[in-house]
This record gives structure tokens, sequence and C-alpha cells, in this order.
């Protein structure tokens, strides 16, 4: 058997790597190679990020050579259970927290797929009684098949990515087609999009109502099987809270205990780059939130704190950042912009609070000190992509951790 690799990234080499230890043959293409002789090929294994109008998927189809996504074809290895996660925002920590939850109470859990661990490169070790927890990207979910999941969530759906799908809806729906490969979902019921859905294999989690899981007084339940205090959790933020709910729905569905669920929940102390508070320089709190790349993710931080000197922008996915307005107003003193989207936002808000536009990272956290006062908080959540400006959202959040620190040291110096 002979496959070819569609893209050489993360993902690729995790496909290169099971099908090294299956002991089949395979090449790799990507974008801009010359046209390889198709007819020696048995199946190709595609990338989530490869372009999907790409004239090599039309040749393949013509040639009727089977085209797999990377997730689909680790499936076909892997035994054991599968947790899939997915949504617009909290993929990451949700996934994180149900894993690591899974392991503090020493049941056999892997996790990966768009968590920067590809599942092509555990589907091997996994057994009869472990479990996969996977986060899923829209674009992974796309290219499922014969993929089941025991249990999936979908945790939100709100607009991104609009420069891959058509339109909003295109994006709702490559989403909710996760729903068909799951034997139990879990979907959240204050989610206008995900309120919607109809059908008997559905589960839903809640911060304002009653529903399977949700919020009591202080405290998470799960209905009739677990109570858990959110006093004792460590990650806050109404979007935990969120992710929280949902994480624990999934874990009484695996079967876990009120006390497994509780003392899982605590294990886990967050992800960097998250609403991650990175340094107080006198009296003000310095929180970078580099992985906050759309319009959503921005309003949940907004959300988490008060007297806030905004750091955001980036790069430009075409989003409408108008329906901030009101928080912004709300929550943000001062609001400092940079990137390709710093005149869309200046624009946006520009009658709701003082704006400044900035060129660096350096600069911006300058202003943005310089504009605080003791006991406000400033905090990077772009809401947008980096890439106009940096690598990726972690060199960003570096960056920016990098100038806190020099502020740090300077200020430390002078005292
Ligand atoms: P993802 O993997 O979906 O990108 P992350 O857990 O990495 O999610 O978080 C991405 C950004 O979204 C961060 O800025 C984080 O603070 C924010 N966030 C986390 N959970 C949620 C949620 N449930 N709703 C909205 N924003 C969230």
């Amino acid at each position: 058997m002979k496959a070819l690799i569609l893209g050489r990234g993360v993902s690729g080499q995790g496909v290169a790597a099971l099908l090294k230890e299956l002991g089949f043959s395979f090449s790799f293409y990507q974008d801009g190679d010359g046209e390889p002789d198709l007819s020696a090929f048995d199946f190709a294994v595609k990338s989530p990020g490869f372009p999907v109008n790409h004239k090599i998927l039309q040749l393949l189809k013509a040639k009727t050579v089977p085209i797999l996504g990377e997730i689909e074809l680790a499936f076909r290895f892997s035994r054991g259970t599968i947790v899939s996660i997915t949504g617009t925002n909290g993929k990451s920590t949700t996934t994180a927290v149900v894993h690591y939850s899974l392991k503090a109470n020493g049941y056999k859990s892997f996790i990966g797929g768009n968590y920067g661990i590809p599942f092509s490169e555990f589907a091997l070790k996994t057994e009869r009684d472990s479990i996969s927890v996977l986060e899923l990207s829209s674009f992974q979910i796309e290219d499922l098949k014969s993929f089941k999941s025991s249990v999936s969530a979908i945790l939100n759906i709100t607009p991104d990515h609009m420069n891959r799908y058509e339109n909003f809806s295109e994006y709702v729906n490559a989403k909710l087609k996760l729903i068909k490969h799951s034997d139990l979902i879990v979907l959240n019921l204050d989610d206008p999009e995900l309120k919607k859905v109809k059908g008997n294999n559905i589960l839903f989690f809640s911060r304002k109502d009653t529903a399977d899981a949700y919020i009591k007084g202080n405290r998470i339940v799960v209905d009739g099987k677990a109570e858990i205090p959110l006093a004792e959790l460590p990650l806050k933020g109404i979007h935990n809270e969120e992710n929280y709910i949902a994480a624990a729905l999934i874990l009484s569905v695996l079967g876990l205990s009120e006390e497994e669920i509780t003392k899982g929940l605590k294990a886990f102390r967050g992800l960097p780059h998250r609403t991650e508070k990175v340094a107080t320089i006198r009296g003000i709190d310095f929180i970078n939130d580099s992985k906050s790349t759309n319009p959503d993710s921005l309003k949940k931080a907004l959300e988490s704190f008060k007297n806030i000197v905004l750091i955001a922008g980036g790069s430009d996915k075409g989003l409408d950042f108008g329906y901030l307005r009101e928080t912004v107003r709300e929550r943000v003193k001062f609001m400092v912009v940079m990137g390709e989207t710093a005149d869309v936002l200046a624009e946006t808000f520009k009658d709701v609070v003082s704006i400044r536009k900035v060129s660096s990272m350096e600069e911006a956290v300058r202003m943005a000190f310089e504009s605080a006062e003791p006991g406000d908080t400033v905090l990077l959540s772009p809401g947008c992509a980096s890439f106009d400006m940096f690598r990726n959202f972690e060199e960003r959040g570096k960056a920016f951790i990098k100038e806190v620190k020099k502020l740090e040291e300077g200020v430390e110096s002078e005292s």
C-alpha cells in the first residue's frame, strides 16, 4: 500500500509516523510541488490545513483515489473510547480539563487532535480500555467519514474563519456535522445556534438555565449525580465556568463519580496564553490572552475583568466587532490598537473609549502601562489572529510577556 500525504506540517508528520509503523510506504505532497504520478497511490491523507479547493484534490477524485482526513485515518487504527470536543472557543481548555481529570483519577487517557498532538501519533498506542480525548476543529470535522466518538461536545458557535467559509451558516453546519459522528452529544443551551438542535442523543449544559448540567448558586450541578463548588476550581471567568460545566457533564457520561469529577476538575491549572496572569506592576495586573483570536473570545476576556486597558488587533478575517461596543464602554478605560485591524477597531470604538494606535508590542505595552493606574488590568486580548505581525499566537504572547518583564525590571531598578 502506498499513500500520498497532503501537507508536511505537524499533522502530516503524525500520519507519516503511523504509516511507517504500519509498514506502508508514502510520499509527501505540499502546495507548490510538481504534480506526482497519482496512479502510484492507493489512498491520500489530507492534513486539516490543506487548501480545500486545491487542484490535486480534484485530480485524486478523478482517478478515484480515496482521500481520508488525518483524524479519520487515525480513528481506523485506534481502539477504546473517543471523546471529541469542538466549538469556536474553549476547545483546548475543555479538552485539557477532561484529559487531566481522567489522568488524575488513574484512567488511561490520551490527548490530541487539534491540540497540537496528531491523533495519528498515538492511535496505535490506544487500548480497549483507554480514552482518547480529541480537540477537533471544523476543518477536521469536515473530513470525517466512519469516525465515531462515544461522547462529543460543541461548546459554542460564534463567527470566526469567515475567510474559509462562504457564510456563518456554512461554518455552523461544519461544526454540527460532529453530531452525526457521536453516540451522545453535549451542547451549550446558552448558545442560540446550539439551542435549536433537536434529537434524542443530546445532553444540554447551561450557565443560565436548568439543564443536564448547570449552575445552581455557586455550584456546578450534574443532574442527580454530582455537585461541585465553583470556588474550589482554579480557572476563573464565565467562559471557564462554561468549560467546566461541559467537562463535568462529559466526565459524568464517562462514568466518573462525584468525588472523581471534583478531584479531576481541580487538577488542571490552565494553559498559557489564555487569560493568563503574567505580572503585577505598581498594582496593575498584566494578563496575556494572546489566544483570543475572534470577537467572542475578546468579549469573554472583557467580561472577566474590570477597569481594563486593552491591547487588541491583529490580522483581518473580516469579522464584525460592533456588538462589543457596550461591553467596551462599560469595562475598557483605554484601548491600544495594532496590526491589520487597528483602523477597523479604532473606527468601531472611537466614540466609546479613548484609543491610540501603535506599531509594535513594545510600544503597546509601554503605552498601556502609561495609561493604567493601580487597580487596573492591562489585558492583551487581540480578538484577531496573529499572522500579520507574528508567526502564531504563542509568539505574540511571548512578545507581550517579554515586554512586561522588561517593564517590571525597569520599575524594580528605579525603586
Ligand atoms: P480554542 O482551542 O477553541 O481556541 P482555548 O481554550 O485555546 O480555545 O481558548 C481560546 C480563547 O478563547 C482564549 O482567549 C480563551 O480565554 C477564550 N475562551 C476559552 N473558553 C471559552 C469559552 N467557553 N467561550 C468563549 N471564549 C473562551
